[in-house]
């Protein structure tokens, strides 16, 4: 009783207004890692497109359901007995992390110990977030390249650390459609970010927004600065089997010297169209898994076995697959090959100039050359890209995604002419957003 009415002696409750917070200390609640980042734009627009009822081209998910193979593996995991149902081990089900070494031993060209040089995480979210807490110090300089996918920043900051902006820029602009490919870094300004505080570098290849897949020559300009400068890489490659018109993924990992400072993070919700599974992981040397496991055993400590034995069971017959067509790595690029051509041209068809992507599931496209008057008085104060998908998904009922929300405030100005789309969906999906797309571009 005596520590209740101390509690509540604590506690000073303040009336809710419509602008107010309950105030419900007598001294600060929360603590200051959550101060200045606190919009998620996921949040925001899945949310917009949620109560607009729009055909969804925003959040990358598919439409569609996973292949049979994966369904019916997590179907049999469910019927497989009692301890398909309980704890695993905390690192990854031990089926998943063999499977995970088998088949990326020979692609990155290193011998994957099942046991100590992977984690398996609920998703690439937390082997991301893993990652960023097992290495960066309050202080130390982490590297991102922009456009980044949002959760670096939050991430970086939470783990006490500051983050620092390289952009790709188009090399050149014009023409009917540009490629991701002529966005590039310019070495000098990257090697000019490199100090002695810097820890680490991010980078994510195929790039979500842009669809840009880095080349071995851009890779090994990275790969040769993280090596002069004693600085660790998190290379994030959800997207690693989305590569389109001959682009090859190309891991950091297997270049000389890369292993042991990379940590590769990957995603079974991309690789077979389950992102609500959330199975992910982190592969990397031993010495630095060791202390991201640290971090995962005093927080989420598991993730789902069932799961996690299906994506095993995926992983095994892509093993015995590989290369051939019957693969799904095979089958789901050739079937968004055909729904990114034909988003680009009908985008083109409306005056939004697309950035044809060598990978990944998301199209970005200029806006600025479109006649519209997007900007009504309740998206007021906000950046370009923002009002128009607000007046997008309102109005036309289209939902899409800013891209200035994949840039620091620093360099969201420059790109706030561009909004995404994404392709993985149904051809239905893409021929309702098409319909919109006609009827907005014959004035209706
Ligand atoms: N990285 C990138 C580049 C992404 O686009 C996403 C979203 N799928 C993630 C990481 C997070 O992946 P997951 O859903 O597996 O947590
Ligand atoms: N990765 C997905 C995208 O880029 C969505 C992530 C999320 O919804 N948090 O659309």
């Amino acid at each position: 009783m005596g520590i209740i009415r101390n509690l509540v002696t604590n506690l000073t409750v303040i009336r809710r207004t419509s602008n107010q917070h309950i105030k419900i200390m007598s001294r600060r609640l929360h603590a200051s890692r959550t101060d200045g980042v606190e919009k998620n734009v996921w949040v925001e627009f899945t949310q917009l497109a949620a109560d607009y009822k729009a055909v969804n081209l925003g959040q990358g998910f598919p439409d569609f359901s996973p292949p049979k193979f994966v369904q019916e593996a997590f179907c049999n995991a469910l019927n497989g007995g009692p301890l398909m149902h309980q704890y695993t081990r905390a690192f990854g089900h031990p089926p998943l992390v063999k499977s995970l070494a088998k088949f990326f031993s020979s692609i990155v060209g290193h011998e994957i110990d099942p046991f100590e040089d992977i984690l398996v995480t609920v998703g690439a979210y937390q082997a991301l977030f893993s990652a960023f807490q097992a290495v960066i110090e309050e202080g130390d300089e982490v590297i991102i390249v922009e456009p980044f996918f949002d959760c670096y920043q939050p991430m970086v900051k939470m783990a006490g650390g500051k983050a620092v902006y390289v952009p790709l820029r188009p090399k050149a602009e014009g023409g009917a459609v540009l490629s991701s490919g002529d966005w590039v870094l310019s070495p000098e300004e990257l090697a000019s970010k490199f100090t002695p505080r810097t820890k680490a570098i991010v980078i994510n290849t195929p790039n979500n927004p842009l669809g840009k897949v880095y080349k071995t020559e851009e890779l090994q300009m990275i790969a040769d600065l993280c090596i002069k400068h004693d600085v660790l890489c998190i290379s994030d490659e959800v997207y690693e089997w989305l590569t389109y018109d001959g682009a090859k993924h190309v891991k950091i990992a297997s270049l000389p010297g890369m292993w042991e400072r990379t940590i590769t993070v990957g995603s079974a919700g991309k690789t077979f169209s389950a992102t609500g599974w959330k199975v992910g992981w982190a592969i990397s040397s031993a010495q630095i898994i060791k202390h991201m496991k640290i971090i995962h055993q005093n927080s989420i400590y598991h993730c789902a076995t069932a799961a996690q034995e299906a994506v095993a069971r995926g992983f095994e017959r892509e093993y015995e697959l590989f290369g051939s067509p019957e693969s799904y790595f095979q089958q789901l690029p050739a079937m968004l090959q055909h729904k990114r051509k034909r988003l680009a041209s009908c985008l083109e068809s409306v005056g939004l100039r697309p950035v044809m992507p060598e990978g990944g599931y998301f199209m970005i496209a200029d806006i600025s050359s479109v006649k519209v008057d997007y900007k009504d008085q309740s998206s007021e104060g906000e950046p370009n890209d923002f009002r128009f998908v607000k007046w997008l998904t309102k109005e036309k009922g289209l939902a899409t995604i800013p891209v200035s929300a994949f840039y620091s405030p620093e360099h969201s100005k420059e790109f706030d002419k561009y909004i995404r789309f994404c392709f993985v969906k149904e051809d239905s999906t893409l021929d309702a957003a098409e319909d919109i797309l006609k009827k907005w571009s014959q004035g209706q």
